[in-house]
């Protein structure tokens, strides 16, 4: 081979690797009733250092396989690999959620993204940007708000999202039933994604979005990190759930590859 020709290892090299996970630890916000995160030295094991850890599947940014909500539905070490790399479409709706905690992506948002970036592609993740820069649902800053062990406003803004008002209500933006059948009805997309703790609103008490796309054998991976440090469109995502036999989604470590 002569030595200027790329071979396939040079080609498959990105030029940059984005992490789009949030660090666990026992801090991280939880979805209300779920198992706390422990993370527990065992002592038995004098010459290496060994940690059990005990988690629920939907801990910190996770996927949710077609089990999760579809009975006889792929379990999480079901999902086939193909599907775990995907192209990254970023449809970002954080100027709506400023006065609407609740705002829903629609297939109008769909088809902005389409109008500049063009059709979404086949095998894509479909990730929504639910929260401006500053990490606050409403983009402000929270006097009131605890000291955080996380120096991590958007590990903060899941925080305050998973935190239900008055009425025991909480409040995030998610994909409409429209969006998400959209996606997986006239696209064909292996997953959708969002920053926020669910895909579905919430909100929600029917789970719309969770509905069509696990329905439609997909899958969804929640509590997104650093989105924003990505274009609208190009980058490709890797998604790597924990691969447990018959679990219903897990933890995931999800990296984004720019070329
Ligand atoms: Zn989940």
């Amino acid at each position: 081979m002569h030595h200027h020709t790329p071979t396939a290892a040079h080609a498959a090299r990105p030029r940059r690797i984005v992490d789009l996970t949030h660090t666990l630890d026992e801090d991280f916000p939880l979805w209300p009733g779920d198992p706390l995160f422990r993370m527990r030295r065992i002592r038995e094991a004098p010459e290496f250092l060994v940690h059990e850890l005990c988690f629920g599947e939907h801990t910190g940014t996770h996927v949710d396989a077609p089990l999760h909500c579809v009975p006889g539905g792929d379990a999480v070490d079901r999902i086939r690999v193909d599907d775990l790399l995907a192209p990254l479409v970023l449809v970002d709706i954080a100027d709506r959620t400023a006065s609407d905690p609740d705002a829903l992506a629609t297939p109008a948002d769909l088809a902005a993204w389409e109008s500049l970036h063009g059709r979404i592609p086949d095998g894509a993740l479909v990730a929504l940007i639910t929260r401006p820069a500053r990490g606050r649902p409403d983009g402000k800053v929270n006097p009131e708000a605890p000291a955080q062990p996380h120096d991590d406003a958007e590990v903060h803004a899941l925080t305050r999202s998973l935190t239900p008002d008055a009425a025991g209500i909480a409040h995030w933006p998610g994909f409409s039933r429209e969006a998400a059948e959209f996606l997986v009805q006239r696209r064909a997309v292996v997953a959708i994604g969002t920053d926020a703790p669910s895909i579905d609103c919430g909100a929600s008490t029917a789970f719309p979005a969770h509905h069509a796309v696990l329905g439609a054998g997909r899958y969804a991976v929640e509590m997104l990190a650093a989105l924003r440090a990505l274009p609208p469109a190009g980058a490709t995502a890797v998604v790597a759930p924990l691969k447990h036999r018959g679990g219903s989604g897990g933890p995931a470590r999800v990296l984004a590859l720019l070329d």
